[in-house]
């Protein structure tokens, strides 16, 4: 005998029950209402699927409610929460991008709790600037005259195009002409800020003189963007950045660079060559970069531009900035990123997204073999080590892996897609990638003190 769909009560009759009334204590009746709908469902389905129950459960018992109660707690976990980053792509857009150092948490938890001097100029008592708190430390670091922060760089992009070259044209390389993804592409920004593309050069080379070709009365800005997420590599040609500064200057136009990523310090001895530090493209004669503050310079979301004086100052002024400005916990966390960027400091040692990419091969492989250790000691002992290729990721980089290792597993009663679910489903959840039916959980990363909730994750998914 099997039970049947007619012997599924009405919400509202379980609702007035007393087991279910009970509930209400601790929950309101629209979340009590929402977890009724959804057992119900369930209970629904397994009814009509090929192996169905042969009882429905007692709808007044104290279990019933129990199981009630469980789902709205489970419905009440926060939506946004942590996961352990175990994919080797240390900037990973969809985990959020660049961890953050305790001093930016510290930072931003401050600036949240309590009142701050944010607009106010705490000498004078007169209002203040919200970019002077990072304007100078920026200038600092990068050389520049000036410098603002908004959102973010799509932000920064937009903004700057829209004050410099609003009704006028723009000059760019079809080499250069990106899609960065979440629907940010460079034709449409520029169309949208009001401004007309002019397209010059090819896919793979574009000279000087292609740029010289296109300026006329009406060119406002020669636009360089970074192609963050594709190389063309083989028969190709770009100007050089001070051949493209002097054009400029003769020509009386705006160079801007949309860096993407932007770094301050020079990571080629990790290997990662593409990545040109601000400083010096800024001293190459570029007038105005933007750059990402969560991208490789490890801080919150943020957009940064730095450069000329008078351009800075029309960006200030611009009737959009409101908009597209810089919240306060985004501002206290961006600071004290940018001042670990400062002596007695070491970035390298102290923004996690330095350290992460900079980290030696052999403590990447020592924190593989302690997880495997930890794992052990759970019972999960079908593990090797491998040695994989991490990413920088964030459209940085896409070419150049950091050599990493990761812990490939194994568990009985699961495929390696079932495993990566459970994980995914478990808390903390853990992202890892499959390779070749395995699970792999890359180490560079992950941090030395996520290592016993990885533990803790697979613990409970063996209960
Ligand atoms: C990532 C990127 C952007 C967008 O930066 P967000 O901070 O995500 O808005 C813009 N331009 C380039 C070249 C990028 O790589």
């Amino acid at each position: 005998m099997t039970a049947s769909l007619k012997d599924l009560p009405q919400i509202e009759a379980l609702l007035s029950q007393p087991n279910i009334a009970a509930l209400s204590q601790g929950f309101s009746r629209a979340e009590t209402r929402a977890a009724l709908r959804s057992v119900i469902a369930d209970l629904r389905a397994a009814l009509l699927s090929t192996d169905p129950p042969a009882a429905l459960p007692d709808f007044a018992g104290a279990d019933f409610a129990a199981s009630v109660a469980q789902r709205i707690t489970a419905a009440r976990a926060p939506s946004l929460r942590p996961v352990i980053n175990a994919t080797g792509i240390i900037i990973h857009t969809n985990l959020g991008r660049a961890r953050l150092a305790p001093q930016a948490i510290a930072a931003l938890a401050a600036a949240g709790a309590d009142a701050s001097n944010l607009e106010l100029d705490l000498e004078t008592g007169k209002r203040g600037s919200r970019h002077a708190h990072v304007e100078r430390l920026i200038r600092e670091l990068t050389g520049a005259e000036a410098a603002v922060v908004v959102n973010n760089c799509a932000a920064a992009v937009l903004l700057s195009l829209m004050a410099s070259a609003g009704g006028r044209n723009v000059v760019a390389s079809r080499g250069e002409l990106i899609e960065i993804g979440g629907s940010f592409r460079l034709p449409d920004v520029i169309a949208q800020s009001g401004a007309q593309l002019r397209e010059v050069g090819t896919t793979n080379k574009t000279r000087v003189a292609d740029y010289a070709n296109a300026i006329d009365d009406n060119t406002a800005v020669l636009l360089k963007s970074h192609t963050s997420n594709f190389r063309i590599v083989g028969f190709t040609a770009a100007p050089e950045r001070q051949a493209l500064a002097r054009l400029a200057r003769e020509r009386r136009v705006i160079l801007m660079e949309d860096l993407g990523s932007g770094v301050l310090v020079d990571l080629t001895p990790f290997g990662l060559s593409d990545e040109p530090v601000v400083a010096d493209v800024l001293k190459a004669g570029v007038d105005l970069v933007m750059f990402s503050g969560d991208k490789l310079l490890g801080g919150p979301q943020a957009g940064i531009i730095a450069g000329r004086q008078d351009i800075v100052a029309e960006l200030k002024a611009h009737p959009l900035m409101r908009a597209l400005r810089i919240d306060k916990l985004s501002l206290a966390a961006l600071e004290a990123t940018l001042r670990l960027y400062r002596a007695p400091h070491d970035p390298l040692r102290e923004v996690p997204v330095l350290r992460m990419l900079s980290a030696p091969q052999e403590t990447v492989a020592a924190r593989a073999a302690a997880l495997a250790e930890r794992l052990a000691a759970v019972g999960i002992t079908d593990t090797g080590t491998e040695a994989t290729s991490a990413r920088v990721g964030g459209g940085t980089l896409p070419e150049q892996d950091l050599p990493s290792v990761a812990l490939s597993l194994r568990l009985e009663g699961f495929t390696a897609e079932a495993l990566s679910a459970a994980l995914r489903r478990g808390r903390p959840p853990v992202i890892g990638r499959i390779a070749q039916d395995r699970l792999l959980l890359d180490l560079r990363s992950v941090e030395d003190d996520e290592l016993s909730l990885i533990a803790d994750a697979f613990a409970a998914i063996l209960r």
